[in-house]
Parts: C-alpha cells; structure tokens; sequence
C-alpha cells in the first residue's frame, strides 16, 4: 500500500503514521523527520535546511524532491510506504507523479487552525530520539523525560507560537490547494482528526480498509 498523509502542521500526522507502519508493516517516511535528522548531524542538506524550517517556511521544492526521489528506491519501500509531510506543494505532487509513483490514497487529516494551536504550544519532543509528547495529551510518565530512552524533552523552534502562525499560513497557502490535486484524481480521503488519537486512528483504519 503507498500512502500520502496530508493536513495541517500540527493534525497529527506523524502520529497516525507510526500506527499505520504497526499495523500494515511498511515504513513511514517523514521528511520533517530527514531534515530535522541532518540538520543534527550538521550536514549539507542541513546547512541548507535549518533557516527555513526555524522561521516556519518551507524547504526549497528540489532539496525535497530529492530527498523523496533517494529515499523511494530504499529496499523497504517496495512493498509500500506512507508519505509524512510529502508533497507539500503542487510542483513537488507533480514531480511525484513524474516519478511514475503510483499512490493508492490520500488521508488528509483535518483539524482546526484554532485546535492546532492549542496543541502545538504544548507538544513537546525528545532531544535524543525525536520521539513527541503532549503536555496534556500524551504525558511522559516523569516530566520533561523520553519514556523510550530518558533525553531530555524540549520546545521545537518551530513550536513557538508566532511559528506555528507563519507555518498555518504557509499551509493554507501552499499545501491545502493539494486537496484539490488529489481530488480530482478521485483518491482523497477526509479523516475528521478527534480530539482522542485512538478515535482519530480507528477513522483512518477504516477509510483504508474501505
Ligand atoms: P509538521 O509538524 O509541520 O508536520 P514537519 O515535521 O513535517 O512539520 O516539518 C518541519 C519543517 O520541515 C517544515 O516546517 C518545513 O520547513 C520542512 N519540511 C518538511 N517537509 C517539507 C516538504 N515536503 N516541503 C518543504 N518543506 C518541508
Ligand atoms: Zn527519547
């Protein structure tokens, strides 16, 4: 199965990624994941990186598409993959579409501008293994602590609230056009994001089922 994850910074989408990889056993491929990852190990694509994402904007098309285009002829994407954060915007779904990528679905995981950002201020994430964490809804068992490995949990920069603003615009700007992209290639499925994440996963569950 290959996978296209959409919807707002913010809606959750990483998260519903990791159940999608525990239940269809295929991998989930972040790019907000991959650069925050070089920008860590200080390399190129890194240095290139790191002022977009820390003022909210997005990454130049190609830098991404590049990305994608390596990562795709992995060995553990031949049996599917879901896309977390990829495309963003019309040029980088067209350039996936020139790849000969043949997606099955598009979940787009809706979820108010004003909930996000309420959401947003309090996630919180490891500075060791990038695992996220919520404030209110998904507590680490000690406070300020990764569950999975003991780091140390921190802000994001792009969690900041004038942040998270410019990264919402950027959204409705840039990405949500993709909506209509995918809709008329008649695979866009809308998941309604709840407030409860396993309420949110049992949608996806069933529009994949469908
Ligand atoms: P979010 O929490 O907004 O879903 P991500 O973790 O997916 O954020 O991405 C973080 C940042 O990385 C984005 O704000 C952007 O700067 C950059 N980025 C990630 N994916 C893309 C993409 N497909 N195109 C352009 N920039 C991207
Ligand atoms: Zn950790």
């Amino acid at each position: 199965m290959k996978l296209i994850l959409l919807g707002s910074p913010g809606a959750g989408k990483g998260t519903q990624a990791e159940k999608i990889v525990d239940r269809y056993e295929i991998p989930a491929i972040s790019t907000g994941n991959i650069l925050r990852a070089a920008v860590k190990d200080g390399t190129q694509l890194g240095l290139k990186a790191k002022s977009y994402m820390d003022a909210g904007q997005l990454v130049p098309d190609e830098i991404i598409v590049g990305i994608i285009k390596d990562r795709l002829k992995e060995d553990d994407c031949k049996k599917g993959f879901i896309l977390d954060g990829f495309p963003r915007t019309i040029p980088q779904a067209q350039a996936l579409e020139d790849m000969g990528v043949e997606i099955d679905k598009i979940l787009d995981i809706e979820v108010s501008d004003e909930a996000i950002t309420k959401r947003m201020s309090g996630r919180r994430v490891c500075s060791k293994c990038a695992n996220s964490y919520h404030l209110e809804y998904k507590k680490p068992k000690v406070d300020g602590v990764c569950d999975a490995c003991g780091g140390e949990l921190i802000q994001r920069k792009d969690d900041a609230p004038e942040t998270v603003q410019a990264r919402l615009a950027e959204y409705h700007e840039m990405t949500e056009p993709l909506k209509d992209f995918y809709k008329k290639l008649g695979k866009l499925v809308i998941v309604e994001g709840q407030e409860e994440v396993a309420d949110t996963t049992a949608l996806v569950f069933a529009a994949l089922e469908d």
